[in-house]
């Protein structure tokens, strides 16, 4: 089994003029992962993203793509990726069907056009219409079923669900899982926390042109700050429980804690099942309170 990244980025650099866009950004993506690629705006996931596919050259540092050198095997990695561009520019008089011929003859026309009609069903997007008379939604749609016809290995979509409606969103994403169920990796820049948190297994976090941050989704969630409520019943006074690790109390009443915990319940449920408690209520961590600290540091 081949176990080398599909993707693979290290110590990346680019400068346009001299706004430096990349200063040294390291990334790794496994075969089969959904990897989701945040940033504030001009952070460089579209630059990371262009580079990847050859589609601009670096100032410095190595990429690997699907094993490959994207600068000396250009046209094998652009054949074996679906690429949704953050703007996709369609030929305005010509109909979605001859722009996706145009797409698929690029291939090699491999597409299967079943596939296509049926990508293009389930998004709801109309072959006959021309480009002129699209939506910004609909164009959208024509880049995403141009990444996808053709059952590409790697999926390479920047920001693939921008401008379209929450029906549409959600059909993608389960393109997108069917993709990966057929061994496909994603690789996908979003702002859309939800997005991230419903699809990809690890997160990357871009930060003025270096990756400051990978993890598993799970983990940076784990990480996040919970808050709790507990009313104690039988008229105890609310026990002390600061001193239990990653447990500070944020306030107290008679009978009420609200408490912010930090990593795992366990020790906080131990301290708690020695006290009569009438209610317990935890509200879910948020991922957009963790990406909005890594943002904002
Ligand atoms: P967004 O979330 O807004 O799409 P991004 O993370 O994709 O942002 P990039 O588009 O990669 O960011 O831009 C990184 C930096 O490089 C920004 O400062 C941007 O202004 C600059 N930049 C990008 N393309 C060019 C260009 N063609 N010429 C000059 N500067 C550019």
């Amino acid at each position: 089994m081949n176990t080398s990244p599909v993707l693979f980025a290290q110590a990346l650099t680019k400068s346009y003029g001299r706004v430096q866009a990349l200063r040294g950004v390291d990334l790794e993506v496994q075969r089969g992962e959904v990897f989701g690629f945040l940033g504030p705006n001009g952070a460089g996931k579209t630059t990371t993203i262009r580079i990847l596919l050859d589609l601009i050259r670096p100032n410095g540092g190595t990429v690997r793509v699907l094993g490959l050198d994207p600068q000396k095997d250009s046209l094998a990695v652009r054949t074996r990726c679906g690429y949704l561009p953050g703007e996709l520019h369609l030929e305005e008089g010509e109909t979605v069907e001859t722009i996706l011929r145009q797409f698929n003859a690029l291939r090699g026309g491999k597409a299967d056009w079943n596939y296509i009609r049926s990508l293009a069903d389930r998004l709801g997007l109309d072959l006959k219409v021309q480009a002129r008379n699209l939506s910004k939604g609909n164009k959208q749609k024509v880049g995403v079923v141009q990444a996808l016809m053709h059952r590409p290995e790697l999926l390479l979509l920047d920001e693939p669900t921008s401008g379209l409606d929450p029906l549409i969103q959600q059909e993608v994403y389960q393109l997108l899982r069917e993709a990966t169920a057929d061994g496909a990796t994603v690789f996908f820049s979003s702002h859309v926390i939800s997005e991230v948190e419903q699809l990809a297994d690890r997160v990357g976090i871009i930060r003025n042109g270096v990756v400051v941050e990978v993890a598993a989704t799970q983990t940076l969630i784990q990480r996040a700050l919970r808050h709790a409520r507990v009313r104690f019943s039988g008229g105890i006074q609310a026990p002390a429980l600061d001193g239990i690790p990653g447990v500070a109390v944020l306030s107290r009443s008679a009978d009420t804690l609200v408490l912010q915990i930090e990593g795992e319940m366990d020790a906080l449920i131990k301290a708690l099942a020695q006290f009569p408690v009438a209610e317990f209520e935890t509200a879910r961590p948020s991922l957009e309170e963790v990406f909005l600290a890594y943002y904002e540091r």
